[in-house]
């Protein structure tokens, strides 16, 4: 697969309309490109292995081609080259269409919105690939390749390590728990996000050993801040861990080693992962939720799941992804949804929590939905281990 760190400019456009990808490709020589431009998927794929574009464009929209499915197939091929998604539609579809390509470890040079403009296109040509979060914010995606070595050194040279964000009640400002999140500071690239390095730890099939490091990382925390009060500990499950039924029994024999009831733990999915193969995750996550463990659907709203699988499955949170609440204050349509969520969730008996608080407005909307948990950079930012107890003295103080 091609790779925009070496060898020519080329981009290779996927477009139903012969004459919309003629015009891209024109836009992309005028930018010093080589371009080519295919109407269907299989010429597409063929045109990856035969010419090694460094840049992909892709529209999402087209009648007889998924392109979600190519994503998900450039997923799974590996492929390194920069992609553009060139879409006509709303921005919750390019929404999810982002994640998904983030969750296949793609590179996304951006999105634009057809009609585009020559030089809005040439911007998204000109610029390295970077991680695309749902708001397109967050600093350039680091091109570092991550390796098996790498991941090993980390792990024992103490490079990982835990933040922990506080979950609170919405109405009463009370705080129930942390999420753990992993944190690399690699000494000489600097801190690499965890969503890079936990799919490339997907690929080199190191799930296992970096979840186990980091859950002991978590527990280890969480065992002494416990006794300060009835914390729960929220903890990611990647997808990769799924497939493995004896995950279960690590996890509990880890919890009892740091003396950490499973019952305090949750444990987050996100839905995608979750699903995406409802026999062996049904026959995990109920081993899970017999070992004590609770469990959390992450990212609710941005994936596929059809109301009949998430009933199967035995959740206890769901946690409404922060896309709906970034918008809720500007967009009727995402205060629509969010109460759709909430109302979901508690007809299935779930506690329902939102995370990407960022104000006092989209609390207040949450808490009027019904929402019962919060977490965001409102409450509190991700925090070191050694910050979280002065920050609860603090809250306390002031309350
Ligand atoms: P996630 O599980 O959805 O975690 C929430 C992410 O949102 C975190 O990003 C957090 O820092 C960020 N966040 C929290 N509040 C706000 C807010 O108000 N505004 C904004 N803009 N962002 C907010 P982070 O720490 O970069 O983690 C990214 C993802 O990496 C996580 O998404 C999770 O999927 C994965 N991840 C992190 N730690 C682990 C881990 O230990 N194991 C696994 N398997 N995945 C992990
Ligand atoms: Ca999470
Ligand atoms: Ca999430």
């Amino acid at each position: 697969m091609g790779n925009e760190l070496s060898g020519p400019k080329r981009l290779l456009i996927l477009d139903d309309e012969a004459d919309v990808g003629a015009t891209i490709a024109n836009i992309a020589r005028s930018a010093g490109f080589e371009a080519l431009s295919v109407t269907s998927s299989d010429a597409f794929f063929a045109e990856i292995n035969a010419w090694s574009p460094s840049h992909l464009a892709l529209d999402l929209v087209m009648p007889h081609v998924d392109g979600i499915e190519v994503l998900r197939r450039l997923g799974g091929a590996a492929c390194k080259a920069c992609i553009i998604i060139t879409s006509g539609v709303g921005s919750r579809v390019l929404d999810a269409a982002k994640r998904s390509a983030l969750e296949h470890g793609l590179i996304l040079s951006g999105v634009v919105s057809k009609p585009f403009t020559p030089s809005k296109f040439r911007a998204l040509l000109a610029g390295p690939g970077v991680a695309n979060d749902p708001r397109g914010g967050r600093a350039p995606r680091h091109e570092v390749v991550v390796d098996a070595d790498m991941l090993h050194a980390a792990m024992e040279g103490r490079e990982l390590t835990m933040a922990y964000q506080p979950k609170t009640d919405c109405r009463s400002g009370r705080v129930i728990g942390f999420e753990a999140l992993a944190r690399w500071i690699h000494p000489i690239h600097g801190v690499i996000p965890p969503d890079r390095f936990i799919v490339a730890a997907e690929h080199l099939g190191l799930m296992d050993p970096l979840t186990a490091h980091l859950f002991d990382i978590a527990l280890d925390w969480f065992r002494e801040i416990r006794t300060f009060s009835d914390y729960i500990l929220s903890f990611n499950i990647s997808r990769s861990s799924l497939g493995d039924i004896a995950f279960a029994d690590r996890l509990a024999r880890q919890c009892t080693h740091h003396e950490v009831p499973p019952e305090r733990v949750i444990l987050e999915l996100t839905e995608t992962s979750a699903l995406a193969d409802p026999t062996t995750s049904l026959d995990l996550l109920t081993r899970l939720r017999v070992k004590g463990f609770r469990l959390s659907i992450d990212d609710f709203g941005v994936g596929y799941s059809s109301i009949a699988q998430l009933v199967r499955l035995p959740f206890s949170e769901l946690k409404i992804d922060k896309s709906f609440v970034f918008d809720a204050a500007a967009s009727s349509e995402s205060r629509t949804i969010i109460r759709t969520m909430v109302n979901l969730g508690h007809s299935l008996d779930l506690t329902v929590t939102a995370e990407g608080v960022e104000d006092g407005d989209a609390l207040k909307i949450l808490t009027d939905a019904g929402c019962d948990l919060a977490q965001g950079y409102f409450i509190a930012r991700p925090m070191p281990a050694t910050a979280v107890r002065p920050w609860l003295e603090a809250r306390e103080g002031g309350a």
